[in-house]
């Protein structure tokens, strides 16, 4: 055991002292421990006896075309899955169960914000998903080629993802609050020919217009053939609509002419999925590879051991497409299983605060998925707006994306789950791998301001830069030893930025997946997380870097350099605060800061915007020139900057 040899911040060395303090756990309810779809203690046994039957057994549950001859070939960092299996993963998601007594269960229930409802049954999906599929085969997509997808929770973008799986298509889905710059340089990079988008999105009762935006990004890209744009109002059989540019199409018209069967397209088990862009440590965005055969079986099996989703349940997962939590866990791990998705567009508090209830009561919600922030919005509006509504039937919240707070944990356990006697559940990964690989199940107790334990199969402990474990308690890298099939294969045209997850550090002369993060475990196996290493914000579950904003505040025609920090906030867990020299002879109008924020909103989107702008004279520095973003964290907080002579480089 070795010391901890990372400077903690303020924060985070409080959160371990308020761990060391040990809050009262709760303990798994009698009944929901009975329920528990595995027992985790003879899972994880088993997955450590022989993985790769563990994890073929896994594989199992879904339809392969031809079978795979290998389990794992793994070159580390490189590792492969279900070595010669052929498959389609929408055959899993759709056919199959339209070939069952599911084929008139609902799939998809979409609720919109103003109150709109459409339910999809798994034989009215098949349908939509194959006609949509038909017409992209005929635009000539087909397997391999990337198609960017920028739409909000609506069917149509689910529709979309599932129609370019059918074909083999690597879909890019772009969460759209994202703004022009971001979408361009993800078009850009996945080398994109089609973008599908919507026209807008609601939010908070307002139409927000998203295609002004996708012009923009598309204008001078010469790789993009096509855009297919979904109009909000428009209907199947609606007249053709008229177009302004020659590569623009209608989501509706093009499929009109088309059959509702599409031949899947049989694919390799290590074929890409899809792709979807995180930000990293510098400001060009991270094409994560994820690969079918692997990703399904990761999904497909912590749907039903980890969600604990079963047939008769209804889900709700109050994410979006555009996040890794919508990928996996609205659309392809829980209609693997033939799961009833409950998806709702819009925020969690509008049009009133109790509208996530209401809509809980009136479908009989049993499962829900959300995040801290959504948590302890809930929680400043009091516990009146929930208590009002029979849940009854929601016995298990799960949370990922950001920290979970003891405060809001205990809240939500009394007042979201407490009339089923359920429980919450904290759950930790990354848009690199697609699935829990912390968490806290049913079948053991929940700590407060911990994560859980290591889900079955997964490798995973906490270590000081040269790989040896830490002491309990005390703060490390958190490291995972052995790949997942769920785990990225690849960074999108740059296998070196991949390279570097595996060639961080190393344990017993192995190379090891280094997550970025800090945590701490306890002597009995307890995760907690504390937060990131790098220069990686985490806004409301959403992973936005530093360089990110800067970047963006540099394209500002008045700045000359720019910082940009992560602080404390209630709500959001972070918020941003961005440090701006502005370039010599600008007159500060008193428009500036809102111009600032403007700029940064059209660019990367709301998230990302920063909610304070200080404007200084300079930045502090290394004599090489690196920004101490340590030192304008810790003035902002007052708190100690620590020993700063380490960064005298
Ligand atoms: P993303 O790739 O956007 O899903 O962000 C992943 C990052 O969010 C992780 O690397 C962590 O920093 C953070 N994160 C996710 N889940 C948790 C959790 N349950 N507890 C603490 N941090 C989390």
């Amino acid at each position: 055991m070795s010391e901890a040899d990372i400077e903690l911040t303020g924060s985070q060395k409080s959160t371990i002292d308020s761990l060391l303090k040990g809050e009262a756990p709760i303990a798994p309810p009698a009944w929901l421990r009975a329920r528990s779809v595995v027992d985790h203690e003879s899972e994880v046994e088993r997955a450590k006896a022989d993985p790769d039957a563990f994890w073929a057994e896994k594989a199992d549950a879904l339809h392969w075309e031809t079978k795979w001859t290998e389990v794992t070939r793994f070159d580390l960092p490189h590792h492969k899955w279900f070595v010669g299996g052929r498959l389609n993963a929408t055959v899993s998601c759709i056919d199959r169960h339209v070939y069952s007594d599911r084929r008139n269960k609902a799939a998809l229930i979409w609720v919109s914000e103003d109150g709109d409802e459409r339910t999809y049954t798994y034989n009215r999906l098949y349908r939509e998903v194959n006609r949509f599929a038909n017409a992209l085969r005929a635009m000539d997509v087909g397997r391999g080629d990337r198609v960017v997808i920028y739409m909000p929770l609506v069917p149509e973008g689910i529709i979309t993802m599932l129609a370019c799986a059918r074909i083999g298509a690597i879909h890019s889905v772009v969460y759209a609050g994202m703004g022009t710059q971001a979408l361009k340089a993800r078009i850009e990079d996945a080398g994109a020919k089609v973008v599908v988008c919507s026209d807008a999105t609601f939010r908070r009762g307002k139409r927000i217009e998203l295609k002004p935006a996708v012009d923009e990004a598309v204008r001078d890209l010469t790789q993009v053939e096509a855009v297919i744009v979904h109009r909000r109002g428009s209907k199947p059989g609606d007249a053709a609509h008229e177009f302004e540019s020659e590569r623009e199409y209608d989501w509706y018209d093009v499929q009109a002419a088309h059959s509702i069967h599409c031949p899947p397209e049989v694919v390799d088990s290590e074929h890409p999925l899809f792709i979807l862009y995180t930000s990293g440590t510098t400001g060009k965005p991270k094409g994560v590879v994820h690969a079918t055969g692997g990703y399904m079986t990761g999904v497909n099996y912590l749907s039903r051991a980890f969600y604990q989703i079963e047939d008769r349940d209804i889900y709700w997962s109050t994410s979006d497409i555009g996040w890794v939590v919508g990928h996996s866990f609205i659309v392809y791990g829980p209609l693997s299983i033939g799961a009833t998705v409950l998806v709702r567009e819009g925020v969690p508090d509008y049009p009133t605060p109790d509208v996530t209830w209401e809509l809980c009561e009136r479908f009989g919600v049993n499962l829900m998925f959300t995040a801290p922030t959504a948590l302890r919005m809930w929680m400043s509006h009091g516990a009146d707006a929930v208590d009002k509504y029979d849940l009854t039937r929601l016995r298990l919240v799960a949370c990922a994306g950001e920290p979970l707070n003891p405060e809001a944990h205990r809240w939500a356990q009394e007042h979201l789950v407490g009339q089923s006697d359920g429980m919450v559940v904290d759950n930790w990964w990354q848009t690199e791998i697609a699935g829990p690989v912390l968490g806290t199940l049913p079948s053991f107790e929940a700590r407060m301001g911990k994560v859980g334990k290591t889900m079955p199969g997964v490798f995973a402990s906490v270590v000081d830069k040269d790989g040896q474990p830490v002491e309990a308690n005390s703060g490390g890298r958190l490291v995972i030893e052995r790949p997942l099939p769920y785990m990225l294969r690849t960074v999108w045209n740059d296998d070196d930025r991949y390279q570097e997850y595996w060639s961080q550090i190393q344990v017993d002369g192995q190379p090891v997946y280094t997550a970025g993060d800090v945590a701490v475990q306890d002597e009995d196996g307890w995760f907690a997380v504390l937060g990131r290493m790098d220069d990686v914000m985490n806004v409301a579950g959403h992973r936005i870097g530093t360089a990110d904003v800067e970047g963006s505040l540099l394209r500002h025609r008045d700045v000359a350099e720019s910082a940009v920090v992560g602080l404390p906030d209630e709500v959001k867990g972070e918020r941003i605060k961005a440090f701006v020299v502005l370039k010599s002879g600008v007159d500060v109008g008193a428009g500036l800061h809102a111009s600032l924020r403007d700029h940064v909103r059209e660019d990367l989107g709301p998230i990302a915007t920063p909610s304070e702008i200080e404007i200084r004279d300079s930045l502090p520095k290394t004599r090489s020139g690196k920004i101490v973003r340590r030192l304008l964290r810790a003035e902002s907080l007052g708190e100690d900057p620590g020993d700063l002579s380490t960064l005298a480089d």
